[in-house]
């Protein structure tokens, strides 16, 4: 086991629309299936930008970025074996779908009563809502919400690749493309005040 000190850095943001401040504070111990996740690396994201000013209600005190990736530092008790310290992972978004919502419900009856946190109302998505994310030196994610990391991939790559490289590999899926055939890209220019939601 890594020992895993006390406290630690992490980029606080305290008040919407202030800077993020650069804090000590306790590192979380995970319980039951939850995985804590040594950060090397967070990518800022255009939602960083509406957290900050406030688009999602995020309760305050909160850490950001929902684009982390790293190593794992320790496990729950209830953690799955599947998983073990040193692990490179990244950190998946959406977690903890209720179950109870229009929405749950929905996906449940469409998919054999399976959940899915993306299209849960209540559903809690680190980085964003009800959870911390990655501006820290450490993270609690659990042991469904996170995904491993191929040793040859640098982390400072994977990391965007956790928001914004998941949502190009849906369309490329769903474009169903083949090895070696042409896509073409738009890019949308992004202006400040303006929110794609
Ligand atoms: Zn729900
Ligand atoms: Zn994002």
């Amino acid at each position: 086991m890594s020992s895993v000190p006390e406290n630690m850095k992490a980029l606080r943001l305290n008040k919407f629309k202030e800077n993020y401040k650069l804090e000590r504070i306790p590192i979380p111990k995970p319980q039951g299936n939850e995985v804590l996740v040594r950060i090397a690396a967070a990518s800022f994201c255009h939602t960083d930008y509406q957290v900050y000013e406030g688009a999602y209600h995020t309760e305050l005190p909160h850490t950001g970025s929902h684009e982390p990736v790293g190593t794992i530092a320790a496990l729950g008790p209830d953690a799955s074996k599947k998983w073990k310290v040193g692990d490179r992972v990244g950190v998946y978004l959406f977690r903890e779908p209720c179950g109870s919502c229009a929405d749950c419900k929905w996906y449940a009856a469409e998919h054999e009563g399976k959940l899915n946190a993306r299209y849960c109302k209540n559903k809690t998505m680190g980085g964003i809502l009800k959870a911390d994310g990655g501006f820290a030196e450490y993270m609690i994610s659990f042991d469904d919400a996170i995904m491993r990391i191929p040793d040859g991939l640098p982390f400072e790559q994977a990391a965007p690749l956790m928001c914004a490289g998941c949502t190009m590999w849906t369309a490329i899926l769903q474009a169903k493309a083949k090895k070696g055939s042409t896509m073409a890209i738009p890019r949308q220019r992004f202006q400040h005040g303006h929110h794609s939601k």
